[in-house]
């Protein structure tokens, strides 16, 4: 029942962030109305049915909307099924489930841009670090607060380094989306020896999984190409956050 509702949840939202990524990609202009990224027609509000907006096209122009809303809503229902078998609290869950929101948004505007919008990104620390501080609270929680403080500290400061010392390869979108996830993945369990193997563990995996993607990308294509580094960030935070065991 619960995963149900998880479920018709993720792909309720799953339109509107096809939306925020269409515009982030500049196909759309910031309007309040859905509108096709071919002709700018408004699309009315049966464009945001979910699933069924997967088959639409455009009334006026008859563009289809591409595989990015089904992908958007698809990666939205694996990982809030997957946090929603993790974590029994509901306070707790919701935390997690915008994060998770954040990064399926953030991975594909990197991955089709190679940009990481402030105007996605800055509100979601906000947010994140407001949800932190709420729910601790709520749960007699304060060392999470710590060790959440610290893990963002720790991954955004390692990435900064990383940044300054090799600016082609590290971006400072990358930078910032470190704040937020070292946030996440330092709030699951106090204490900081635990934090920092979480963050490696996430930066492992991350340069890892982007470093096997790049070559086989390079190989195929035959020459060198920039791998976007946000979504291998966003899936190894992913993967520490669903298997790390933690009190939370
Ligand atoms: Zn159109």
């Amino acid at each position: 029942m619960r995963l149900l509702a998880l479920i018709a949840v993720a792909l309720i939202l799953g339109p509107f962030l096809g939306i925020v990524v269409d515009r982030a990609a500049g196909r759309l202009r910031v309007q309040f109305e859905h509108r096709c990224v071919s002709c700018q027609a408004g699309q009315g509000t049966s464009s945001m049915i979910p699933v069924l907006t997967w088959f639409r096209s455009c009334g006026r122009c008859g563009r289809h909307k591409g595989v990015r809303y089904p992908a958007v809503d698809l990666m939205l229902v694996a990982s809030f099924v997957l946090l929603g078998r993790r974590f029994d609290d509901p306070r707790v869950l919701m935390p997690y489930l915008l994060l998770s929101a954040v990064l399926v948004t953030l991975s594909v505007i990197d991955a089709e841009t190679h940009l990481l919008p402030n105007n996605v990104v800055w509100p979601s620390i906000l947010a994140g670090l407001f949800l932190v501080l709420v729910v601790s609270g709520e749960l007699g929680y304060e060392q999470g607060i710590y060790s959440a403080l610290f893990g963002a500290g720790l991954l955004g400061g390692t990435l900064g380094l990383l940044h300054v010392a090799y600016e082609p390869g590290m971006g400072r979108g990358d930078v910032k989306l470190a704040l937020l996830l070292g946030l996440f993945v330092g709030w699951i369990e106090p204490g900081l020896i635990g934090t920092v193997q979480r963050i490696l563990y996430v930066m492992l995996l991350a340069f890892g999984g982007a470093g096997v993607v790049g070559l086989a990308y390079n190989m195929i294509r035959r020459r060198k190409g920039e791998i976007p580094f946000g979504p291998a960030l966003a899936v190894a935070t992913m993967l520490v956050v669903l298997v790390s065991p933690g009190l939370i």
